[in-house]
């Protein structure tokens, strides 16, 4: 496949473009990009060599070339709640995401489906990477998971799974919840079954056996602890072996809220970020979501360790939690990467969406204008960082010879882009997704003229009404413990936002 013509972005490049350029496509990646050469059409032998050479070939006259997005963390579980909740801080929040008690199990079909509506909303924004943490209720399957990686092989995007799992009992995880808590709701919690560490660990290997590398090594997996706070040692310790042996990113979320802050501190002694580097388990495959919360000394460890950590803006707004410190992670050497976080915060999963709002959010932090994130650097975060936190720098987030075919086509002649200013400045603030003509991945025409052509489209929006019913029936459960938990975590949450952690990420800190 040919794409003849076009424009390329290079935010190295002065004017961060090139071209026209060609851009030929063999088996899946960019075999070549030269300087666009049109044919004689006098000439059928060139014509003819041309054509046999580059099968289809796409006319980019007047588009821009950019590569795919990588949406660096996801909940695909999350999918069908978009709408669900707002105004909770994220403990509360939670209580519907992830049921602590009696949570009913998803059929298979649903979580193929959730991950099916997401993926199409993804691939038509431009999305052709993801990085999905599904959240598997009351605990991982081997069809669960299948249904989840079936989903992704079908639709075409690219996607790295892991399995977010926490292992220990969730009133453990939380500072003064224990002690809150009836006997009753307290015990009922402790009984609730959970998979062992080495349960776990051999779902994962069989995880990994069955898909690491599937797809022509499209999709693959990582370790996910959900957080440190919500796993034992030894499963944290586990986890980083099987990510070493495998070669896998291993996920958590660390200090996303001021809550976790206080936990660290009264349930640890220390830091958080510091606890897991003293497992051993903080390193280049260590990607970190959210780091709101962090201090000095965690922003100098996570360098230090040269993990990821990935911005999510949307979550961090609608659920209250803080302003993480963007620019002190940047001036530490911090890699960073972006993402769209789950639908329930993001309802549009677009990393259009998140990275105006990354551009925007920081500019209220302080008056030092030069310290703000600039639309170059987000767009670099979209692309370039969240490949390296699917550990695939310099096989994605970017447009170069050797590199996979992961392309979007955006059309310059909208009015978002005439007159051409400053082109990172128009993606990141002018783009929603309605200038793309074209989303490939591997290679492969994933969306074409506004279609998803891999999945029936309509066929998904039904079988996602037909599947409501049970969802909203097992929702019906969730609210009902939630509502019983909801006074004593609302107790918890007052004191630690009254506890004083020497710093603060909220505009407005009762205990500073
Ligand atoms: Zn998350």
């Amino acid at each position: 496949m040919r794409i003849q013509d076009v424009l390329i972005l290079d935010l190295d490049a002065p004017g961060a473009t090139r071209g026209p350029v060609d851009i030929e496509i063999v088996d899946g990646r960019i075999a070549r990009i030269a300087h666009s050469v049109r044919p004689n059409p006098q000439d059928s032998d060139t014509r003819l060599k041309l054509g046999a050479a580059a099968g289809r070939v796409i006319d980019g006259a007047g588009l821009l070339a950019i590569p795919g997005l990588v949406n660096a963390h996801l909940h695909s579980s999350g999918h069908f709640s978009r709408g669900l909740l707002d105004n909770l801080p994220l403990e509360l929040f939670m209580l519907w995401e992830l049921p602590p008690l009696e949570a009913e199990p998803s059929p298979p079909e649903l979580y193929r489906a959730r991950v099916l509506s997401g993926a199409v909303q993804m691939l038509k924004s431009g999305i052709t990477s993801v990085m999905d943490d599904p959240i598997y209720t009351p605990e991982a399957t081997d069809e669960a998971i299948d249904a989840v990686m079936g989903a992704y092989r079908d639709v075409g995007l690219r996607a790295t799974v892991s399995i977010y799992q926490p292992n220990k009992t969730e009133y453990d995880w939380f500072p003064y919840l224990p002690q809150l808590l009836p006997p009753d709701l307290r015990r009922r919690m402790g009984e609730q079954s959970r998979p062992s560490t080495a349960q776990i660990m051999e779902t994962y290997r069989a995880f990994c056996g069955r898909w690491h590398g599937a797809a022509d090594g499209r999709l693959r997996c990582a370790a996910s602890c959900s957080a440190p706070q919500r796993a034992t040692d030894d499963y944290l310790i586990g986890l980083h072996k099987l990510a070493a042996d495998w070669g896998l990113p291993l996920v958590m979320h660390v200090y996303e809220s001021k809550v976790q802050r206080v936990a660290g501190e009264l349930l640890y002694g220390r830091s958080l970020v510091r606890h897991v580097r003293d497992l051993g388990a903080l390193d280049e495959r260590t990607v970190v979501v959210h780091a709101v919360w962090v201090d000095d000394q965690d922003i100098s460890d996570l360098a230090e360790a040269s993990c990821t950590v990935v911005h999510s803006p949307s979550g961090n707004l609608r659920c209250g939690s803080g302003i993480m410190p963007y620019r002190d992670l940047m001036r530490a050497g911090v890699h960073m990467a972006l993402c769209t976080d789950e639908a329930t915060v993001e309802d549009t999963c677009s990393l259009w969406s998140a990275g105006r709002l990354a551009a925007q959010l920081h500019k209220i932090t302080g008056p030092d204008y030069e310290a703000w994130p600039t639309a170059e650097e987000i767009l670099r975060a979209m692309t370039e960082g969240g490949a390296r936190a699917m550990g695939l720098r310099g096989e994605i987030g970017v447009l170069r010879e050797g590199a996979r075919a992961d392309i979007v086509l955006i059309d310059l002649s909208t009015s978002n882009y005439v007159p051409m200013v400053n082109l990172p400045r128009h993606l990141v603030y002018g783009e929603d997704g309605r200038s793309i003509r074209m989303v490939m991945v591997d290679g492969k025409i994933v969306v074409e003229d506004g279609r998803v052509v891999t999945v029936d489209e309509e066929g998904l929006l039904e079988e996602a009404r037909g599947l409501m019913a049970s969802w909203a029936a097992s929702l019906g459960s969730t609210e009902r413990w939630a509502d019983l938990l909801r006074p004593y975590v609302e107790e918890m949450y007052r004191r630690c936002v009254r506890f004083d952690v020497g710093f603060t990420r909220w505009l407005h800190d009762p205990a500073t």
